[in-house]
């Protein structure tokens, strides 16, 4: 059976990331702040550089790459929810190099901003806890009754 929930619009927020910061960091940093419990989330800008991860599904673990390159965000787009009783960001992303190429995957810390504008929109509804997947190995959603 899928977990679904149904959200309610709250309020959007737009804004500008600091030059140098890692992304994911400041990400949850606005989200804290904020205090945005549930949530959706893009953005479009540019790195210093980045770490990306992959998740392998035969050893369930995560396999990062950093790529030590300027690159473009061409999007990042992400949700947030509840693990261990905190806000977390989720977030995947495409990146373009110099020639066009692209790079794909899951936004992990170590990714540093160079430019990067974001949206913001978070909800009303229950919340969605992440709690552990036998059959996948990883923080899934289970919703809070
Ligand atoms: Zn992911």
């Amino acid at each position: 059976m899928a977990v679904v929930i149904k959200v309610k619009h709250k309020e959007k927020i737009m804004g500008r990331l600091r030059h140098g910061a890692d992304l994911l960091g400041e990400l949850s940093e606005i989200c804290k702040k904020e205090k945005i419990q549930l949530g959706r989330l893009e953005a479009i800008g540019a790195v210093q550089k980045a770490c990306i991860g992959f998740y392998n599904q035969e050893k369930r673990e995560y396999q990062f790459i950093t790529i030590d390159q300027p690159l473009e965000i061409t999007n990042l787009t992400g949700n947030i929810s509840i693990k261990d009783g905190n806000p977390i960001v989720h977030a995947h992303l495409t990146l373009s190099d110099s020639s066009g190429k692209a790079y794909g995957g899951h936004l992990a810390p170590g990714t540093i901003v160079f430019a990067c504008e974001c949206m913001i929109e978070s909800f009303d509804g229950s919340l969605l806890e992440r709690g552990f997947d036998q059959e996948t190995g990883l923080p899934l959603w289970t919703v809070q009754e």
